[in-house]
Order: structure tokens, then C-alpha cells, then sequence
């Protein structure tokens, strides 16, 4: 059984003073600490003040991007070790924003997965497809190279430490979800791969995350499917009562 997990990426939004609010209200409703896991990954500015905020709790604090390097004349750029120092306990890697608008390839996003990895923060490594890879039917092809490239020299002890997140980009802040359906093939896919690659078992445990457009109003569907394990969520988890009614879906 994979214990769900429910991630809210903010992005470069909210203040300091907005992150701590939004982790304050969120702690306070709850009694008891909800079924799934919750992870928040406020902007840098914020993460120090979140995990305050959040010491002792059930929420995850978790950052949007490393530096895969340990130290050194990286100006603007933060480290493993920073993050782990500022309370993080896991970190994004790969979203298709890095890619796209920062340049990012598969080396770069396997060298920041190690670096996460040794640094002990839990890695979410994002993926998925452009609208066009998916009109030429290249949804497969490019995710097991995105699977490939990412997830080089890895071992399957460093798999189970590590989420993927399937996010097809033509639905990443568009308003177009993938139907459950059109997820869950490529979550299975992405399931299959890592079995063939590093066993069953491993496959077995892995949380494979949706991300995409997520909503109060879609989260059920998609969790109904078996290889769906969570949701990677942007524009939706801005907002504390939206977030929370994902939680609870
Ligand atoms: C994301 O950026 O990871 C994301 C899924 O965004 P949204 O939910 O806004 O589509």
C-alpha cells in the first residue's frame, strides 16, 4: 500500500508573512494528521519561516529547485545542505519550468537528483510531455527517456527514496487536465518501466504523483486510479481551502 502524498508548489508566490499564514491555517485544521502525506514547497525566501512554523508537525516542508553542487562560486544558486540547514526534507527537480524556461536537460536534472539524494532529502523528479510529443504519439518515447536520462546511476535504493511526478506540460497551468484515464495509462508506464529497470518491489512502493491542472474538483478521479498516487499541485494549492479540500478528496 503507498501511502498517498499531496504537494503544493507554490512557485514565486506568496510573502514570507503570506507562507507562514497559509502554514498556520492548514495546521489548524487539523485535529489529527490527515491520510495522506502533505508537502508544501514555498518560495527560498519563506522556507526558514515555514518550517518554524511547521516544526513538530505532519506537514513536509519541501524546496522548488537545488544546486547540485555542494558549495562554492555558484552565485544565486542554493545547496542540499542549505536546504536541509533551512528545515527542508525534500526537494523538486525537474519541473518543466526548469526545463523549459531555465534550460535544464536530463544531465543536469540527474546530477541534482544525486545531489538531493546524498544530501537526504527526498527527491520529486518531475516529467512529462509536450502537446506536440503527445499529438505524435511520442508520450512513451519521451518519458522512458526522461526516465533513462534522469534516473542515471541510480540504484534502486535510492528509488525508493525518491517521488516521481508525471506532468504533462500541455496541462500545467492550462486549465486542461489529462482525463484519469489518459494519466493512469502513462503512471502505469512510467510503473512498468521502473520494475523492468529496478524490480517489482521497488515499483511496488514507488508514489507516482499526477500534476497538471489539479483542482478541489478533479483530485477524486485521478486517485481512483491504481497507479495514481498523488498530485504534484500548482495554481490549486495557492489557495489554503482548496488545498485542504484536496487533502481531504
Ligand atoms: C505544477 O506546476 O507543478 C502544476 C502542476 O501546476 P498547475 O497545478 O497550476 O497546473
Amino acid at each position: 500500500m503507498i501511502r498517498p502524498v499531496i504537494a503544493g508548489n507554490w512557485k514565486m508566490n506568496k510573502t514570507v508573512a503570506e507562507s507562514v499564514a497559509f502554514a498556520v491555517r492548514l495546521l489548524a485544521a487539523y485535529d489529527t494528521a490527515p491520510g495522506p502525506e502533505v508537502i508544501i514547497a514555498p518560495p527560498f525566501t519563506a522556507l526558514q519561516a515555514v518550517a518554524e512554523a511547521i516544526r513538530g508537525s505532519f506537514i513536509a516542508l519541501c524546496a522548488q529547485n537545488l544546486h547540485e553542487a555542494e558549495k562554492g562560486a555558484y552565485t544565486g544558486e542554493i545547496s542540499g545542505g542549505m536546504l536541509r540547514e533551512a528545515g527542508c526534507t525534500a526537494v523538486i527537480i525537474g519541473h518543466s519550468e526548469r526545463r523549459t524556461l531555465f534550460g535544464e536537460g536530463d544531465d543536469r536534472i540527474n546530477r541534482k537528483l544525486q545531489a538531493a539524494l546524498t544530501t537526504g532529502l527526498k527527491p520529486i523528479f518531475c516529467i512529462g510531455e509536450s502537446l506536440r510529443q503527445r499529438e505524435e504519439d511520442e508520450t512513451e518515447t519521451v518519458i522512458a527517456h526522461q526516465l533513462k536520462e534522469g534516473l542515471n546511476n541510480l540504484t534502486a535504493d535510492d528509488i525508493v527514496r525518491l517521488a516521481i511526478a508525471y506532468e504533462p506540460v500541455w496541462a500545467i497551468g492550462t486549465g486542461k487536465t489529462a482525463s484519469p484515464e489518459q494519466a493512469e495509462r502513462v503512471h502505469r508506464f512510467i510503473r512498468e518501466w521502473i520494475a523492468g529497470r529496478y524490480g517489482p518491489e521497488c515499483a511496488a512502493t514507488l508514489a507516482i504523483l499526477y500534476g497538471g491542472s489539479v483542482t478541489p474538483a478533479n483530485i477524486a478521479g485521478l486517485m481512483a486510479q491504481p497507479d495514481i498516487n498523488g498530485g504534484l499541485i500548482g495554481g490549486a494549492s495557492l489557495d489554503v481551502d482548496s488545498f485542504i479540500r484536496i487533502i481531504g478528496n
